[in-house]
């Protein structure tokens, strides 16, 4: 099949990539606009690959998407352009309306006047699969989970855009019958992470000595899922899924940020010991909460596991050590955005 991938370059989309062309025979169309989280070194590996190609445009923008579906006829868009850190969304709104709301308008928009001019079987085959979030279900208690049927309660600005986004897709499908699929996912990690996100920002800031900022008590909750299992995840599901339908995706993996953090240390306690034989955990600093942050997500993802046989395959304990060797042994990818890009400050903390 022929794919296109907004947001290619981004975490999950350029594992995506990776994955298809490395482990499929898909062709793949990334179709990305660089903002300051796209990163085209994260598709070296794949860029030499025939069956891949790179279109640098913005989702926002009609005829740039006109353009692309027109000349590489995809079977299949999975839409994961966004903007997607909450930190940002609390400090710069704007954005996160313009790309998740209006973005991905745009998407379904072109996206059905081209499905319209597919013959029949073509049609009938196509998906258009957006990809979200856990947030837009709000927060949880101590106990319960996320299904599929869950309200949707989003309490961010980023959680928010995304709801609406889910919303304008759904309605799609609801509306014109384009096939759509919708996929909400818990948080992810691994291998090519934007370092303003936890666990890499976590990771480095304990390898230049510096303090380890947890928001709040530390006690709040999220399921996390190796990128790699997500993106296995996302091909069962635009190859199997059906159309209209929304999964849940979650790895079973519940920790607290004071929990990930200290995991983090005693990792880099045994692959990378201070010289004065310190804990990393000595960097520990409780910094003022997020505003409006969210106690506990988890999700129930027994749906997807009885309909496309999807379970995650890597423990939350493999996929950490993964994650702190892979940034141990690509210090050069991480310190060119922190040299051009992102130097690791706090950000979202709402001081006006
Ligand atoms: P990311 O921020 O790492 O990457 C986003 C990518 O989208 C970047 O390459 C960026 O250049 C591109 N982009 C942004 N605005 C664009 C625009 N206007 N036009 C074209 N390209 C644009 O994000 P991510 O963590 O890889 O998340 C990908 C998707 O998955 C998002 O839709 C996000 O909401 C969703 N999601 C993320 C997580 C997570 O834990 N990271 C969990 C669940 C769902």
């Amino acid at each position: 099949m022929r794919i296109m991938v907004t947001g290619g370059a981004g975490f999950i989309g350029s594992a995506l990539v990776r994955r298809l062309i490395e482990y499929t025979n898909h062709e793949v169309m990334v179709f990305d606009k660089l903002t300051y989280a796209g990163v085209l070194s994260s598709l070296a590996p794949i860029a030499h690959s025939p069956r891949y190609s790179f279109v640098k445009e913005d989702i926002c923008n009609p005829e740039a998407v006109t353009g692309a579906l027109r000349d590489f006829k995809p079977h299949v868009v999975a839409h994961l352009a966004a903007e997607s850190h909450v930190d940002r969304s609390i400090d710069g709104p704007a954005a996160f309306v313009q790309t998740n709301l209006v973005g991905t308008f745009v998407m379904l928009d072109r996206v059905l006047n081209y499905w319209r001019g597919l013959d029949l079987a073509g049609q009938a085959t196509f998906r258009f699969h957006h990809i979200s979030t856990d947030e837009v279900f709000g927060s949880l208690g101590d106990q319960g989970f996320f299904t599929e049927t869950t309200p949707y309660d989003p309490r961010s600005p980023y959680s928010a855009s995304k709801a609406g986004s889910d919303h304008l897709v759904r309605a799609w499908g609801h509306t014109y019958g384009l096939p759509i699929l919708v996929t909400n996912c818990s948080n992810n990690y691994g291998p090519h992470h934007f370092p303003e996100k936890l666990i890499p920002l976590i990771i480095i800031r304990a390898l230049k000595g510096e303090r380890l900022p947890i928001y709040g008590d530390g006690s709040n909750v999220r399921d996390w899922l190796f990128v790699d299992d997500h993106a296995r995840a996302l091909q069962a599901v635009f190859e199997k899924g059906a159309p209209g339908q929304t999964y849940n995706i979650g790895g079973n993996a519940e920790r607290t940020n004071t929990d990930v953090v200290r995991t983090i240390c005693k990792i880099l306690d045994r692959l990378r010991p201070l010289a004065n034989g310190e804990s990393y955990t000595r960097q520990i600093t409780y910094v003022a909460d997020r505003p409006g942050h969210d106690h506990r997500y988890a999700i129930d993802a027994s749906k997807i596991q009885t309909d496309l046989d999807w379970t995650p395959s890597v423990t939350f304990e493999e996929g950490i050590e993964k994650t702190v060797i892979w940034y141990l042994e690509h210090e050069g990818w991480w310190q060119d955005i922190l040299d051009a890009r992102y130097s690791t400050q706090r950000l979202g903390a709402a001081h006006g």
